[in-house]
């Protein structure tokens, strides 16, 4: 991978005080002009459009080459795990609800709003003059996305655009990640 930017010869220095003063501001009082007011936006602009691979590549390199980098990453996505064990990830994605949250955070009840079930087409009043030899197959994932009005959750009965029927705490999904097959 060739280096985008060498932050070993200049001034790396001045580059960690700006990283260490940045995530003073985050923690206290965020600028009213946003938080990325003061990086260039050609270089906002290639951050949204670099491929996740290559943003992870550059996030270890810069993590490796500043410390204050690496300290600010730590931060950011790794949570103590208690006295004796190591720290560990962050953000982790609900296995319930499918949302991001935080495993710093203490688990709230109704926290979590999701529906146990599955959802399932509905052929009398949704997918009524769907003809499947020309539209192709009602259920589909796609459809459950561009169409969950036409569906019916197996939990309560309610539409697919209904909102969870159970409210519990977000839990990781990296236990049944482990188990599943791919
Ligand atoms: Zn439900
Ligand atoms: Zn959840």
């Amino acid at each position: 991978m060739p280096a985008v930017i060498d932050l070993t010869n200049s001034d790396s220095d001045s580059s960690e005080q700006d990283i260490e003063s940045r995530s003073n501001t985050v923690s206290s009082e965020p600028p009213n002009d946003g938080p990325n007011s003061s990086i260039p936006k050609p270089l906002v602009k290639a951050v949204s459009s670099v491929s996740e691979k290559r943003l992870r590549e550059i996030v270890l390199d810069l993590a490796a080459q500043v410390p204050a980098a690496k300290q600010f990453l730590e931060q950011e996505l790794l949570v103590a795990n208690g006295a004796k064990r190591p720290s560990t990830v962050r953000w982790e994605t609900c296995e319930k609800c499918a949302e991001e949250f935080d495993m710093g955070e203490e688990r709230e009840d109704g926290e979590c709003v999701y529906h146990p079930g599955e959802m399932m087409p509905d052929y009398e009043e949704g997918f009524v003059d769907w003809d499947e030899s020309c539209h192709g197959p009602v259920d589909t994932e796609e459809n459950r996305r561009q169409y969950p009005e036409n569906f019916i959750w197996t939990c309560c009965d309610e539409l697919g655009t209904a909102s969870g029927c159970v409210r519990d705490e977000h839990a990781p999904a990296r236990a049944s990640r482990k188990r599943a097959r791919h």
